[in-house]
């Protein structure tokens, strides 16, 4: 496994995350027991970055990855969120937050958490996410239940924008950087590179667009970029490939992303994804998945209030002074 350094944080992450979303059955409903050996399987194999959230299976997720890390936290960089509890409801006043990191560690059967979020801000307020949340966090690290802050979003702009108002350890992303889009190079890693600010890249498989069984019912995705991943689904077999392996690797090329998160709740796809690390892409294959992506390349949907969002076309300093 190769380790790099989170940005200012210092904490030296494996470059194959864990993402324990799929834990909370936010995909399909998953063996519990699965859950916990695809846990023990990934820390046996040198993955020691594990992300949730209290909003992942509400709450189930947490349960089940607090259960699967008994006798294992100090082996793993423990990351969760706060601010998001269901599809529609979030809150990142003080108060929440405050009672939210108590009972995230009660779940996750832990004194502290390595990494606190504010999970999707894009549904916050510019000025109560600069102003109270993340003071709120800041507060919560001095209490020594987290050693470090973040935030995350879907549109880059808000996380460009908070991250240059407001001084934050970590920014995590995701559905920005994969086979089907890339403009996380273009909006955030720069300013990321810039402040030191450790970059967490998520939903390599585009959350399961780029997977044989293909997207979810919930996805967001428009239907031409569903289309799109399964022309790229269709190179892959053409080239005897798996899709999610070659989706993988693709993030783990990232030069300046510090880890990338895969959602696993099984120990059979947990040891495919580690088999990535040793793998190449032939080049013959990129070149028809660039083909196949071409129409539908850097495609996003909108997330949260319009104010926040990548498809709001007013200037991001206009932006900010709005909001
Ligand atoms: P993903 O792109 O990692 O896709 C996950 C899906 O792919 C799941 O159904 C999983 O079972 C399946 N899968 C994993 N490995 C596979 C393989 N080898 N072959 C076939 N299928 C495979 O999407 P994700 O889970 O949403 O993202 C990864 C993690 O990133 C999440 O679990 C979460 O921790 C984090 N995340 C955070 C945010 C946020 O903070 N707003 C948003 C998205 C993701």
């Amino acid at each position: 496994m190769e380790y790099r350094t989170l940005g200012k944080t210092g904490l030296q992450v494996s470059i194959l995350g864990f993402g324990a979303s799929p834990l909370g059955d936010e995909f399909r409903k998953t063996d519990p027991a699965e859950g916990v050996r695809a846990v023990h399987c990934a820390i046996d194999h040198g993955v020691n970055f594990f992300d949730v959230s209290p909003y992942y299976g509400r709450t189930l997720a947490e349960m089940r990855l607090g259960i699967a890390l008994e006798g294992r936290r100090d082996k793993v960089i423990l990351a969760t969120k706060c601010g998001r509890y269901d599809a529609a409801r979030f809150d990142f006043s003080v108060d929440r937050l405050y009672r939210s990191i108590d009972e995230s560690l009660a779940r996750l059967r832990t004194d502290h958490v390595d990494l606190l979020q504010l999970h999707d801000i894009e549904f916050g307020d510019f000025r109560q996410i600069v102003e109270e949340a993340l003071p709120a966090l800041r507060k919560i690290q001095q209490s020594g239940k987290a050693r470090y802050v973040g935030i995350t979003a879907l549109p880059l702009k808000i996380l460009r924008v908070v991250a240059s108002a407001a001084d934050v350890d970590t920014i995590l992303s995701y559905c920005r950087y994969n086979l089907m889009i890339t403009d996380l190079d273009d909006l955030l890693t720069p300013l990321c590179q810039e402040r030191n600010i450790g970059l967490i890249n998520a939903s390599p498989l585009h959350m399961g667009i780029l997977t044989e069984r293909g997207a979810p019912a919930w996805h967001p995705a428009p239907q031409q970029v569903k289309d799109g991943g399964r022309r790229v689904v269709e190179a892959c077999r053409r080239h005897g490939a798996d899709v999610s392996a070659v989706s993988l690797r693709y993030c783990l090329n990232h030069p300046y992303v510090a880890t990338t998160l895969v959602g696993m709740a099984d120990p059979e796809h947990t040891l495919i994804n580690l088999k990535v690390l040793d793998m190449e892409i032939p080049p013959a294959l990129m070149a028809e998945i660039a083909l196949a992506v071409a129409p539908v390349k850097d495609i996003i949907w909108a997330s949260g209030n319009p104010i926040n969002n990548d498809c709001d076309a007013t200037p991001l300093t206009a932006q900010a002074g709005r909001a």
